[in-house]
């Protein structure tokens, strides 16, 4: 990521997404998880794609996991970075996957199965959003 001279836009929150977001305010990186079988559902969705429990609880995470790809995106420039920004889709401990920023790192340092850690940047409106960087040791 780039030098930011801005915060982020707020993100776009949904009935859905609302949770996630309101844990991120707490520095919580959270997933939604079916009340009647227990499946992570990630993204969050109405309806359990394994039993069809629309029952929901909210799992909060280790923030731990590793890099499974990574690209950084050339067009279009997206409002808010200067240069250039790491997108990757990472594996977390629990099983599901998240697409984020890894930050603090080049990307020609960057190895598949890379180690990585949650951390929190602030937003517009009082929100933050979960970003990674290499873990700790
Ligand atoms: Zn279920």
């Amino acid at each position: 990521m780039g030098e930011a001279t801005a915060l982020r836009a707020a993100p776009w929150v949904t009935r859905d997404s609302e949770f996630f977001w309101e844990a991120a305010r707490r520095e919580e990186l959270v997933a939604e998880r079916c009340a009647d079988c227990g499946i992570l559902r990630s993204p969050p969705r109405p309806m359990c794609p394994h039993c069809n429990s629309v029952a929901r609880e909210t799992q909060v995470l280790s923030g731990r996991g590793s890099i499974y790809t990574w690209v950084i995106p050339r067009y279009p420039v997206v409002p808010g970075f200067e240069g250039t920004h790491i997108v990757a889709v990472i594996d977390l401990e629990e099983g599901i996957r998240l697409v984020s920023n890894i930050c603090e790192i080049a990307y020609e340092d960057i190895t598949a199965d890379m180690p990585v850690e949650v951390f929190f940047e602030p937003m517009q409106d009082g929100y933050k959003i979960p970003l990674f960087r290499p873990a700790a040791g």
